[in-house]
């Protein structure tokens, strides 16, 4: 009999499912590395369809596949429209691809990223070189802090202010809640910009409409955009722009993406101004 046979006997699987109901199934080739940090469950798997994948408490944080689709998208639609995103700052984020998209831009002098669990950083330095880049660029401050407290304690001011934290379970719990967009807000310069993941529209309605509610209390712009990321509950991703003085689409200004030099794999103009172009059950949530 050939190998082939054999190795579709073989049949190793990792599920992740949504409400314990549906949910996305992946042969898996290898599993890397499992292990427990004082804060969650790491597993690195290798997977037939997307390449290697960090996952969490069970949960996929990103493939190497389309991970390009989520850190594009909540690094530069924010850093394009601010007209100069010198500091910083990336709550969460221990994968190291927000940084790796964010230190791209020769405007961003510092970077402050607040993660709390430095076994996520060390084990995506191992395992995950493309993703880890950003750890050895000097404009970088690694702090290992809950985010929450940081933001509370910090006396820093930002021009952007990231929240690439996992889903509100353990400690990312505390990120989607109002004492700490209160607290982000404190931290954040005259004229800047907050950007956080918002789950999915489609699966987590509620997670949505209760963290715009909240943002929309607290800013005067408060939009949510869209991403396509397959290997997430439901694919359809989003992300809440918020800022007092900038409109993500008005204060946009093309030319400053082709004259930056920088080449993306999803990110563009075009992709830019439709991911804030809404489905109307998704208009209805927020
Ligand atoms: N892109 C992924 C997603 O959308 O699910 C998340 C990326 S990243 C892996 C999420 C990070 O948030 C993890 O490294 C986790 O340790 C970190 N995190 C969770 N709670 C946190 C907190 N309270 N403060 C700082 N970092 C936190």
């Amino acid at each position: 009999m050939s190998f082939k046979y054999f190795e579709d006997l073989w049949n190793m699987w990792y599920t992740e499912l949504h409400n314990g109901t549906a949910g996305l199934t992946l042969k898996i080739k290898k599993v890397l590395y499992s292990g427990e940090s004082p804060f969650q469950r790491i597993d690195v798997m290798e997977t037939y369809e997307y390449g290697k994948m960090l996952v969490l408490y069970g949960s996929i944080m990103f493939t190497e596949r389309d991970e390009f689709v989520y850190h594009e998208m909540i690094s530069h639609v924010p850093l394009f429209v601010h007209p100069s995103p010198e500091e910083v700052l990336v709550i969460g984020g221990g994968d190291g691809g927000t940084i790796r998209e964010v230190l791209r831009h020769r405007e961003v002098r510092a970077v402050t990223m607040v993660e709390i669990d430095s076994q996520v950083v060390e084990v995506s330095k191992k395992f995950f070189p493309t993703m880890s880049v950003g750890f050895s660029d000097p404009r970088l401050r690694l702090l290992f802090k809950d985010g929450a407290e940081f933001v509370k304690e910090d006396q820093g001011s930002y021009d952007v202010i990231l929240v690439d934290s996992a889903d509100p379970v353990g400690p990312a719990d505390i990120l989607f809640r109002e004492e700490f967009f209160r607290s982000a807000k404190e931290r954040l310069k005259q004229g800047g910009i907050f950007v956080a993941q918002t789950e999915s529209p489609f699966y987590h309605p509620d997670i949505v409409k209760n963290t715009y509610s909240v943002l929309k209390n607290l800013y005067k712009n408060v939009h949510m955009y869209l991403a396509w990321i397959p290997a997430y509950p439901s694919a359809l991703w989003s992300f809440c722009f918020c800022s007092d003085e900038l409109h993500p689409l008005r204060d946009f200004k093309e030319e400053r993406v082709s004259g930056s030099g920088l080449e993306f794999k999803y990110y563009n103009p075009e992709v830019h101004r439709a991911a804030f172009a809404l489905p109307n059950f998704v208009k209805k949530l927020i």
